[in-house]
């Protein structure tokens, strides 16, 4: 088990974890939200360092990223964990598993398999790559030395301190911008979308590519005025050249009896996104 980064003692038994927004305080022998970082007498460890539990090869563009090297494929990696708590996750088998489960897969066997099946680069995805972020940030170092590139898809739900950390060896991103205030607070636990956006800003000031989806769920987030005001962000804080993905929902995890996202709410989501000057707009899972 590797220590962790980004946490202090508090006192001789507790820690508190500041990766990400949620900031959990953890008793001895606990592990954080995400579940994947316990405290090991005082020391707060990451439970999933060389231990991807999802390891495949894919297009870069099933992540979704259609304007970074596009036509390349990728070595894909994810643990098990997460630090939100959608009840529409469609990766709910490995985000809050009762158990930790994995490959023995430490950095350097990552860059030597990308190298032996000359692959180009390597994504962080499947689950939330902040919770992972020792292996993923030891990973991505030795990526650069050797010329691969980096891709994480992400909550965004991450402190501004390990984002500058992350952004120093990520070429790009993408980023579920997944609702309002109340869409987070209702549908992911968490208070609001703040940090997200925070997130995103610190991506694009430090250079990165930066593409965002948005999971469009019947009754939920799919008003037309919903999508405006998410449109209005991206557009003015990322700018219009942002590619934004509008995703169809599939019933999953605690929302089975939610419809699947009608074709008519993507089109006029594409339509709000494109009058507002938007100039790659792209529908996902149709
Ligand atoms: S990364 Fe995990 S342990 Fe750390 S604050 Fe977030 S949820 Fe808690």
């Amino acid at each position: 088990m590797k220590e962790a980064s980004f946490y202090k003692k508090l006192g001789k038994k507790k820690v508190q974890c500041f990766l990400c927004p949620r900031h959990c305080t953890i008793m001895e022998g606990k592990t954080g939200f995400c579940g994947v970082r316990k405290n090991v007498d005082g020391v707060l460890k990451s439970l999933v360092y060389g231990k991807p539990c999802a390891v495949n090869i894919d297009p870069i563009e099933k992540k979704p990223l259609y304007h970074f090297k596009p036509g390349t494929v990728c070595l894909s990696l994810g643990t098990v964990g997460c630090n939100l708590d959608c009840s529409f996750c469609q990766n709910w088998d490995i985000s809050h598993p009762k158990t930790i489960f994995g490959e023995n897969l430490p950095p350097e066997r990552v860059i030597e398999f990308c190298k032996q099946h000359n692959l180009p680069g390597i994504a962080y995805t499947y689950n939330e790559p902040t919770i992972w972020i020792e292996f993923a940030l030891d990973t991505m170092k030795l990526a650069k030395k050797e010329g691969l590139y980096n891709v994480w898809v992400s909550n965004g739900y991450t402190n501004p301190e390990p984002v500058k950390n992350v952004s120093k060896y990520l070429d790009a991103i993408n980023v579920d911008l997944k609702g309002d205030v109340k869409f987070y607070k209702r549908l992911c636990g968490i208070p609001n979308e703040e940090p997200v956006k925070k997130s995103l800003l610190i991506y694009k000031k430090a250079g990165v590519h930066i593409e965002v989806t948005n999971l469009l769920i019947p009754g939920f987030n799919d008003k037309p005025e919903q999508t405006e005001r998410l449109v209005l962000w991206v557009a003015e804080n990322l700018g219009k050249g942002t590619p934004f993905h509008f995703s169809r929902f599939f019933p999953h995890f605690r929302m089975r009896d939610t419809p699947i996202t009608p074709m008519e709410t993507l089109k006029k989501a594409e339509d709000i996104a494109k009058k507002h000057g938007m100039k790659h707009v792209h529908l996902g899972n149709v």
